[in-house]
């Protein structure tokens, strides 16, 4: 880790990085490659071939495939070898969630098993209870849900109603209740699921094995998409768990709750990366075999254009994931070497990234249905028909920005994350929002004083973050204790700093990409970079503007758009041609390979 500078959560709006501190993903190891390439052939082998049958929920053959994974390994990626792992860093996960992303509901069931359903236990078990679970949820020969939404208990989730009673002799919670909405709940063993003891307020989490007495599972849920993904309500009825089965302490449920969500978002963050490479290989290759007007599809500037922004998106939202992942492995490392026990110290950096956690959640998510969307488009009519890839891609992608917390959801919590950083360190964040205030009508510095392209792009980004802040500052003087329900503005300014991480992340990997690549492949990152800063900066401007005109007036609102026109305005560049470069490599390559 030397000489790497690893940020700490929130940071990048305050301080500068550099290429050499980010990871990218041109940088996997041999091992990770391998790993790669494992998740690649299984989806080839046992997943693609029977998309039909699985979504319509053949019996028994998602469990299969479940158990499948498990003997090639890869569902025990992130569980130490004590408990029959392997250990592995977050990165290589990350890198599993990524390619097996691309298994439509396949990849649901694998990601609910290996991340909510498995890391509860990992991470907040008792020794016994991890060696009693771990071994056959790491084999899958068992697999793992987490029931935690209810009917009436969804984004407020500490509002559940289930309730664990303890039974006389004290050996036993008598667990009443309801929940919905449950991921691989049809065939589930294990389950991770929350409850409020007596009267408490906050939940607390229980191990509840599929066999206990009191249990009911209603039928599968008819979903939009990921039709074959496990979908059900559970019922309990005087369910008896017996207490050594309580997860963590007594009221200490909503806490494991959030924090597995912090890894459910960023694991989410992956598995759309995978979903969006395959909608983008379809779409180019359809383009490149339909004619029309006695052309292929593929030649039409308006297809290249959506061709081009499938790229770019994907890309961003591929960077942003790889660069986070990373932060989050060093800090696991760094708190280790420290002397943190392992499981203190995963939980301490996840928790660390919680804003960038919900950045990457709601970028990932948005930009999969972007390309999924145009995916369809670009297939015109049969873009509609059930016979095509991208029918199931586009159903399956909604999900997406509903579930590990809705995307509206995510804003807030970036916005709060940021808020409290603010807080923390008063003097830093607001004083700079609160000196680019004051330094509106002086600034005299432009892009035009740096003539090499990355000192001009730093420029960008450094303009874009302040943006960031300025608004931030003038947001919470205008609306102080308001600004937690002041949503709207809440939402603006967490969309400011989504695009604010994301372009600076683009420009981080292409500049590094400069000294891997030679000049004839490495001139469409420019152009992706390019075409990203052009277009991250309008969009943080339109959310800088919503902002303004919730709450500014007068002669501040005149100061503040000045300065925000300041802050995002960069120089011209010929975004068509670019996106033409971009749309033209994938064309030759007729399949997703930047
Ligand atoms: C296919 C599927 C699988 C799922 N798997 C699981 C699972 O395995 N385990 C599990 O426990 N849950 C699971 N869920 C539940 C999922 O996490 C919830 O649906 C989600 O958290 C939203 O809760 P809700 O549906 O009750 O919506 P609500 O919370 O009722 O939200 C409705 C709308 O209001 C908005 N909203 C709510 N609160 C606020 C607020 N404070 N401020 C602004 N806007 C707000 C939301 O963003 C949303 O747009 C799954 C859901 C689906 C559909």
């Amino acid at each position: 880790m030397e000489n790497i500078k690893v940020l700490k959560g929130g940071e990048f709006l305050i301080t500068e990085s550099s290429a050499k501190d980010v990871f990218i993903p041109e940088e996997f190891n041999e091992e990770q490659k391998m790993i790669l390439g494992m998740c690649q052939d299984f989806l080839k082998q046992e997943v693609h071939p029977y998309l039909e049958r699985i979504d319509s929920m053949e019996p028994g053959l998602m469990r299969s495939l479940v158990a499948k994974s498990g003997e090639m390994g890869l569902l025990g990626i992130s569980v130490p070898e004590e408990y029959g792992g392997f250990g592995q860093p977050f990165v290589t996960s990350m890198i599993a969630s990524d390619e097996l992303g691309a298994g439509y509901s396949y990849a649901v069931a694998f990601s609910a098993h290996t991340g909510i359903g498995t890391l509860p236990i990992l991470y907040y078990g008792t020794e016994e209870q991890k060696q009693k679970y771990l071994p056959k949820l790491a084999s899958g020969e068992w697999v793992g849900s987490y029931c935690l939404t209810e009917p009436n208990a969804g984004s407020d989730a500490n509002s559940g109603r289930t309730k664990a009673v303890l039974s006389e002799d004290g050996k036993n919670y008598i667990l009443n209740g309801q929940k919905m909405w449950i991921t691989n709940g049809g065939f589930a063993d294990v389950l991770t699921v929350f409850a409020k003891i007596d009267n408490d307020k906050i939940l607390s989490a229980f191990i509840v094995d599929r066999n206990y007495p009191g249990i009911t599972f209603n039928p599968e849920e008819k979903k939009l998409g990921i039709k074959g993904s496990s979908t059900v309500q559970i019922f309990f009825n005087d369910c008896v768990v017996p207490v050594e089965n309580l997860l963590g302490k007594r009221g200490e449920g909503f806490r494991i709750a959030l924090n597995i969500l912090h890894i459910g978002r960023i694991k989410l963050g992956a598995n759309v990366l995978g979903a969006s490479r395959t909608a983008i290989s379809e779409s180019v290759k359809y383009a490149n075999e339909r004619k029309q007007f006695g052309n292929f599809i593929s030649n039409f500037g308006a297809i290249k254009y959506k061709l081009g922004e499938q790229v770019i998106r994907m890309f961003a939202a591929e960077t942003a994931l790889y660069r986070t992942s990373k932060y989050v492995d060093d800090t696991i490392s760094f708190n280790i070497a420290n002397g943190m026990d392992r499981v203190k110290a995963y939980m301490d950096a996840l928790g660390e990234y919680a804003m960038e956690a919900a950045i990457l959640k709601v970028l990932g998510s948005e930009a999969l249905d972007y390309i999924v969307d145009e995916a369809v488009q670009i297939h015109g009519g049969m873009g509609y028909s059930a016979e095509m890839a991208v029918e199931r891609g586009y159903r399956d992608s909604r999900i997406n920005r509903i579930f590990e917390g809705t995307n509206e959801i995510n804003r807030l919590v970036a916005t709060d994350t940021l808020l409290k950083h603010a807080k923390k360190c008063d003097s830093v964040v607001f004083g700079i929002g609160k000196s680019v205030f004051e330094q509106i009508d002086s600034n005299n510095e432009s892009s035009t004083s740096y003539s090499d392209y990355f000192e001009k792009k730093h420029f960008y980004i450094r303009q874009l973050k302040k943006a960031v802040l300025l608004i931030l500052n003038r947001a919470y003087d205008a609306v102080g204790k308001q600004f937690n329900i002041e949503q709207e503005i809440m939402m603006s300014i967490s969309d400011m700093s989504i695009q604010a991480y994301a372009a600076e992340s683009v420009v981080l990997r292409v500049e590094k990409l400069k000294s891997i690549k030679s000049e004839a492949d490495f001139s469409v990152y420019a152009d992706i970079c390019d075409v990203h800063t052009y277009e991250t900066s309008n969009k943080l401007f339109k959310a800088g503007m919503d902002a303004i005109n919730s709450f500014a007036q007068n002669d501040e609102y005149i100061k503040l758009k000045k300065g925000l026109q300041q802050l995002t305005s960069i120089e011209p560049v010929n975004i068509k041609e670019a996106r033409r470069r971009i749309a033209n490599k994938l064309i030759e390559d007729n399949v997703y390979k930047f």
